[in-house]
């Protein structure tokens, strides 16, 4: 066989939308805005006193390809616990602040990465504004204005009779206009709502009236299965106009679960270098083989691998060669064997009982190809399993 020419995969070259022009904050090394790659974040579910369990809760979402991590801090003890958990986590830190301004000055002098206000729940807010505009800007600190449907402003409620989209980005303007007044621009903003149509109308609304960089966010969810098809078919509305900064998909599941959702939208949309993807067949009555005890094989076999492979698993001969030959490796089935494709070429043809151990053998080979070419450095750390598209 001759060795096939991967060549070094560039970043997509097509996204989904040119990027709606924000201006550009620094949560601690990773940029947000202003043309910076859309990043993916998380929140811890450990009590953020708990300094062990909370690092090591950060160290998981990290590896599961986490960017930046929001912690809760609802009491002094947590507001203590900051200073140790900034200074250890390998991604830079958000402090979650609803209720008490004082823990606002608590982060900021723990040098958390960023402070994520509610204004619609912290009492005296308006009124500690020019300190914490001038604390922040001390240090360097950006705030998010996270404005949220359950805890809108009693007065726009009012006003508004409900969480419109009007009153989420009424109240977002209304906290940064307050910051603008002390010259503080170094701000993101998010106007989170559970239902994604009122979610992607504030977002658009908002993102029609600032420049700020927005964080994306379906609020409550739900559970796994409802709130990753919530998340993503708002995530995918708004990042196919361009808008939206950073991301994170709220479930009622383990964080990392939310970290794997969210990298796994970015790269459907071409806003990431894809990883590993399989794309299998969903059968039909022409299938030839068990088509997803094959793609199941196949996936178990390949999880881990990280590098930017698209393997095709396609049931028979009717659709299967044309997508086989679309992707990097992929087999075509019929009549109890096995046609490989490599790079679009026909390499052997294999009974159907060796199907998975050549196609794992072809993926580890042009696995190697590519990280000696330098493919897999510039890959997302893509851990757990690979995303599997179903044709
Ligand atoms: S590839 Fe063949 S088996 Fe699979 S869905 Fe298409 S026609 Fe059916």
């Amino acid at each position: 066989m001759t060795a096939v020419s991967l060549g070094v995969p560039e970043m997509p070259v097509r996204p989904v939308a040119p990027r709606r022009e924000s201006r550009r904050i620094q949560v601690g090394p990773v940029a947000v805005g202003g043309g910076a790659p859309v990043s993916v974040q998380s929140m811890t579910t450990t009590r953020t006193s708990d300094v062990g369990a909370t690092l090591q809760q950060i160290a998981e979402l990290t590896a599961s390809g986490c960017q930046i991590v929001r912690v809760a801090c609802p009491t002094q003890d947590d507001a203590d616990a900051l200073a140790t958990i900034a200074r250890k986590s390998q991604i830079p830190v958000i402090a979650d602040i609803h209720f008490q301004p004082k823990y606002v000055f608590a982060a900021i002098e723990a040098g958390c990465a960023a402070v994520r206000v509610n204004p619609g729940n912290i009492k005296q807010f308006d009124d500690k504004v020019r300190e914490i505009a001038k604390a922040a800007k001390e240090h360097g600190t950006p705030i998010r204005i996270g404005v949220n449907a359950g805890s809108l402003d009693r007065r726009l409620l009012q006003k508004y009779g409900r969480a419109t989209p009007e009153a989420l980005v009424e109240s977002a303007l209304w906290e940064a206009s307050l910051f603008e007044e002390h010259d503080f621009r170094d701000i993101k903003i998010s106007v989170k709502h559970n239902d994604p149509v009122v979610m992607i109308e504030a977002y658009r609304q908002l993102a029609a009236q600032c420049d700020y960089p927005l964080h994306l966010g379906v609020t409550e969810a739900g559970p796994a299965f409802q709130g990753t098809i919530k998340s993503a078919v708002a995530f995918g509305a708004l990042l196919s106009e361009g808008i939206g900064d950073t991301i994170r998909v709220s479930l009622s599941a383990p964080p990392v679960e939310e970290v794997k959702v969210g990298n796994q939208i970015l790269e459907s949309l071409n806003l990431r270098q894809r990883g590993l993807e399989i794309v299998s067949c969903p059968s039909c009555g022409r299938a030839q083989v068990d088509v997803y005890k094959l793609a199941e094989e196949v996936t178990a076999g390949l999880t881990g691998m990280e590098v930017p492979l698209r393997v095709a698993v396609m049931g028979c001969v009717v659709n299967g060669p044309g997508e086989a030959r679309e992707a990097d490796l992929g087999v075509a089935s019929g009549n109890g064997k096995g046609q490989i494709f490599v790079k679009g070429e026909v390499i052997k043809t294999v009974p159907e009982s060796k199907i998975v151990e050549t196609l794992i053998e072809e993926a580890m080979k042009l696995a190697e190809q590519m990280e000696r070419e330098g493919a897999a450095s510039g890959a997302p750390a893509v851990t757990g399993k690979p995303a599997v598209t179903v044709s």
